[in-house]
């Protein structure tokens, strides 16, 4: 495959590469463009080298001659010490790249967060999306993402061939911080879906019933929704899930539980009232005081405890 839109930039870094960077900057290369990749992890940087990636040793020397910026960390304030600096030695990557550099941040942050960056990327002429992403590890993996993208039109459009190379479906969500909005209104929902998939399993369990039948009946019926059809929170329903895996990898609860916060942070700054999100984000407060790195699938503990045994 190669990236034959003429007009599309060649040149990537991405920084960031998590359970979601790692598959994306592969989909990439896969494509045909040339990437230079950054991630305080050793591990993960081989991983990219061996895949065809070129490695930094500084998000700064990562963009070095690039004409995108893609970044993928975990939460606003790794996005901020990148990009604005840390008020120290780094001074932070927007200061130091060319005027008309396109750069992209995918990871899930506070809509609030992210206009402080497109504000500040504006003052040195660079064009700035949030662009967080749907789909999981899975999706990344088979470049299927969800891209929920916010900022100018025309920058939108710039974008668009290359998160074609990591995503299918991709959404113009509105102005600088809407894609972050509108992610997390999807989060919050999920949150919801996964604890409440994991409330109905429980009950039909306790009463004597099989969790892979009652997952399909419950697939076939009202109840349906995406937790069931491809991310089943009870172990061994389906194969390649992490419920299937001790719960390694996949979504961790830790970012579940900092979604539902900026769900419910978002709905406190606007005045809305969010009942089942505040449920649901009880449930993450206590679920990742002894499992933040575990998927966030693994809420199903919180019911049957049964299913955390082995796990470390
Ligand atoms: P992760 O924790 O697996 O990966 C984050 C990576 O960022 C790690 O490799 C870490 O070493 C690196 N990192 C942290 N600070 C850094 C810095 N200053 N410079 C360079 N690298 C740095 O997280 P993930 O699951 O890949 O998620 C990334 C983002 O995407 C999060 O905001 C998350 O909420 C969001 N997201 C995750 C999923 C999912 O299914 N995992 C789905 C949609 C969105």
């Amino acid at each position: 495959m190669t990236n034959n839109a003429s007009a599309t930039p060649s040149k990537i870094a991405f920084i960031g590469l998590g359970n979601m960077g790692a598959p994306m900057a592969k989909n990439l290369l896969k494509h045909g463009f040339d990437v230079t990749v950054f991630d305080l992890s050793d591990a993960a940087l081989a991983s990219l080298k061996e895949a065809g990636a070129k490695t930094a040793t500084s998000p700064l020397q990562a963009a070095e001659e690039t004409e995108v910026v893609i970044t993928m960390l975990p939460a606003g304030k790794h996005v901020k010490s990148v990009y604005l600096g840390d008020g120290s030695e780094n001074k932070g990557l927007l200061a130091a790249l060319p005027k008309g550099t396109l750069v992209i941040d995918s990871s899930t942050i506070a809509a609030a967060d992210a206009r402080v960056v497109a504000q500040a990327a504006g003052e040195h002429g660079v064009a700035f999306l949030d662009a967080p992403v749907s789909g999981g590890t899975a999706g990344a993996a088979a470049g299927t993402l969800t891209f929920i993208v916010g900022g100018d039109a025309e920058v939108f459009a710039r974008a668009k061939p290359i998160l074609a190379a990591m995503g299918k479906n991709i959404f113009h969500a509105g102005d600088h911080g809407a894609g972050q909005v509108a992610k997390i209104c999807n989060n919050m929902l999920l949150g919801i879906l996964m604890s409440g998939t994991a409330e109905a399993l429980n009950l039909g369990i306790k009463n004597g019933l099989d969790p892979a039948v009652l997952s399909d009946i419950m697939l076939q019926s009202s109840g349906r929704n995406w937790t069931l059809e491809v991310y089943n929170p009870y172990p061994n329903v389906m194969e390649t899930v992490p419920a299937s895996k001790n719960y390694a990898g996949g979504f961790m609860s830790a970012h579940m539980h900092k979604d539902l916060h900026l769900a419910l942070q978002t709905a406190a700054d606007t005045g809305v009232e969010v009942p089942m999100g505040s449920q649901a984000t009880e449930l993450y407060d206590e679920h990742i005081e002894n499992y933040a790195e575990q998927d966030f699938s693994s809420i199903i503990g919180r019911y049957a405890p049964e299913v955390l045994s082995d796990v470390k």
